[in-house]
């Protein structure tokens, strides 16, 4: 094996992605995420449900934002559009400078594959594969050859804590353990943008704590950007930046420290 190939197969897995991302954001000062005056629009005619109604944020490399609000008030809907899964109805979304709310379906899916990685509130593990093999998955389909792939793996499930637990199927995993060899999985494709719906929502309070914790922890010290959408304001008090919605439109925008009211 090549040293540099070694070096970033090690623990410094995180580390590289940290450095790549510190290259990108050298390389222009536009915002990670640029939203403007966007709205989401669902069904027509009597059916219509108007989820966001006039949507503009502003997020920057290297943030921790909470996305909070009641159920329905569009906070998912809001996260499909940044994690470009779906394209806002009108409006604009620059994500990291380039305009994407009039790309195509496949040109989304291109983009999402190499600068979002995101984490769901059902873990979304494959049940009869082990974690490690549960991170390489996306590497596999990205076409990363199969021994950079196992190194990456081992090496984001260390950075994790689950380096003694690679082997384990998801059913022989605690749910916060789960929860964390989907973040592995989730930087897997060395994205800088960690995006997360709800991802202590199945967890106990424990559990909770200890993924915010790793989430703070790789944002703090890898620089990984970290948008966690929670309705739950102890989960959000992790955060750097808590933006409020309610009824399709952002209420509050403030940072985690001060009152919301
Ligand atoms: P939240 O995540 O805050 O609970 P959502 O973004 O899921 O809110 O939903 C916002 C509104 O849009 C709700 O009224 C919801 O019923 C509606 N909605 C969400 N997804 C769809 C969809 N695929 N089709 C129709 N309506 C939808
Ligand atoms: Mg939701």
């Amino acid at each position: 094996m090549e040293q540099g190939e070694a070096r970033t197969a090690g623990t410094s897995a995180v580390a590289a992605t940290t450095m790549k991302h510190a290259r990108a954001k050298a390389s222009h000062e536009a915002p990670l995420i640029e939203v403007k005056d966007i709205t989401k629009v669902y069904g027509e005619g009597e059916s219509m449900v108007h989820a966001l109604r006039g949507v503009s944020l502003s997020i920057s490399h290297g943030e921790f934002v909470a996305i909070m609000g009641p159920s329905g008030s569009g906070k998912s809907t809001f996260m499909h559009l940044l994690g470009c899964l779906d394209r806002p109805t009108s409006g604009s979304y620059r994500l990291a400078g380039q305009e994407v709310s009039g790309l195509t379906r496949d040109e989304l899916a291109a983009i999402r594959s190499k600068q979002i990685g995101f984490v769901f509130q059902s873990f979304n593990l494959l049940a009869r594969t082990s974690a490690l093999e549960n991170v390489e998955l996306p590497m596999l389909y990205a076409g990363v050859a199969q021994k950079t792939r196992d190194e990456r793996a081992r090496a984001l499930l260390k950075q994790v804590g689950l380096g003694e637990r690679m082997d384990h199927r998801p059913n022989e995993l605690s749910g916060g353990q789960q929860q964390r060899v989907a973040i592995a999985r989730a930087l897997a494709n060395g994205a800088p943008f960690l995006m997360a719906d709800e991802p202590t929502g199945n967890l106990d309070s424990a559990s909770s704590v200890e993924i915010m914790t790793l989430f703070r922890h790789l944002n703090r010290d890898n620089g990984i950007t970290v948008i966690v959408v929670t309705h739950a304001p102890d989960v959000a008090s992790w955060s750097d930046r808590m933006v409020t919605f309610r009824d399709g439109l952002i209420i509050s925008d403030h940072p985690s420290g001060e009152a919301s009211q």
